[in-house]
């Protein structure tokens, strides 16, 4: 059975495998296309490793059929597979780029004053399940424009990293032979047990730690290469910052619009998902080598919050600091005790990887 076929089988109930044709503006085409083949590099390099847990294996990667907002990561006929919806690529590049659009954002890169602020983008952010037929705002000023479609990019490799989380995490089949579940879906539509949400919570915070510290090695070498001399120009630590609140906050936004009860939800609040991410960030980067400054990290995530609060962008119910630093703790306990069974299969599945 090959990939592709495996793909079409398993993501045929949300419409199958995206064919990019005609249907698609070109640039959406080529942007989709783009992300695609860099995505499928990633793969490809990582596909071996000698660290348990950590290789990214055979992983087959393709857009869904489908205009939501998800992301899928399944095993399905043997096969390892990610399914983005391209609606999701689509929703992430709307708000970076009407956040870079805005004159009173990041007022220090390029010259801001070109920017004009759009009541109708705004609009439309604050409704992200209508169909998207208007094409983004895009800034004004080219170094603004560039710098708005690298956060984006790093915004999807976000995701992207995510999703690769739960497969090299073996986050499928401990559920499936937990729960007999075998899709994981970012935003499911059927309940589930309670037991099975906590289960759910735990995971999706050590999908997020792959996911962040990816992302930090990824943007980091943008930054410093060659090829995106642009980057030398910004402060990496709080752009990497404000992608992470932006990431995070978009979530919030969908999940308020699909009317998703977060203290219900199989995914702990974005809200929380970002505090975690910071404590991550500010504490944890010892397995990459990498120490970000708190104060700079701060200012990038305050720039997101305060233009979402300003625009009056969609929330779920803010929650205490301190109720944060309860359920981060009850889910870091779940995690300890699920640890090893996870490690077991990590080990089994790095085994198949270097010997196949
Ligand atoms: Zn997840």
């Amino acid at each position: 059975m090959k990939s592709k076929t495996a793909f079409r089988n398993a993501f045929a109930r949300y419409g199958g495998a995206l064919a990019l044709d005609q249907s698609f503006h070109s640039s959406v085409q080529f942007g989709l296309r783009g992300l695609l083949t860099i995505f499928r590099g990633y793969i490809k390099k990582g596909h071996r490793s000698e660290r348990p847990g950590l290789p990214y294996g055979n992983i087959y990667l393709d857009y869904v059929d489908n205009a939501g907002f998800n992301a899928i990561a399944t095993i399905y006929q043997g096969k390892e597979l990610i399914g983005i919806f391209p609606g999701a690529i689509l929703q992430i590049t709307r708000f970076f780029q009407a956040f870079m659009s805005d004159p009173t954002v990041f007022p220090g890169i390029g010259n801001a004053k070109m920017e004009k602020f759009d009541p109708k983008t705004i609009d439309e952010l604050r409704q992200p399940s209508l169909p998207l037929n208007r094409s983004p705002q895009y800034p004004n000023d080219p170094l603004r424009q560039t710098i708005a479609k690298r956060l984006t990019f790093l915004g999807c490799a976000t995701l992207f990293y995510h999703e690769v989380g739960h497969l090299a995490l073996c986050h499928l089949p401990f559920l499936r032979d937990t729960f007999g579940i075998s899709m994981y879906e970012e935003f499911p539509a059927v309940a589930l047990s309670k037991k099975e949400t906590g289960i759910r919570r735990t995971l999706e915070l050590g999908a997020d730690v792959v996911a962040l510290q990816n992302s930090l090695v990824t943007w980091t070498k943008m930054c410093s290469g060659k090829k995106f001399s642009e980057l030398h120009s910004i402060d990496l630590v709080s752009m990497w910052g404000a992608t992470m609140a932006m990431f995070f906050k978009i979530m919030d936004a969908i999940a308020k619009d699909q009317n998703i009860d977060t203290k219900l939800s199989t995914h702990p609040s974005p809200l929380n998902r970002l505090f975690h991410a910071i404590f991550i960030a500010g504490y944890e980067q010892k397995p990459i080598g990498l120490s970000l400054d708190r104060q700079r990290l701060k200012a990038g995530i305050l720039e997101v919050a305060r233009w979402w609060r300003r625009n009056k962008l969609p929330t779920t119910n803010d929650e205490s600091r301190r109720e944060r630093v309860r359920e981060f703790s009850i889910y870091r306990n779940k995690h300890n005790r699920i640890y090893d069974r996870l490690v077991e299969y990590q080990i089994q599945r790095a085994q198949a990887i270097n010997s196949g």
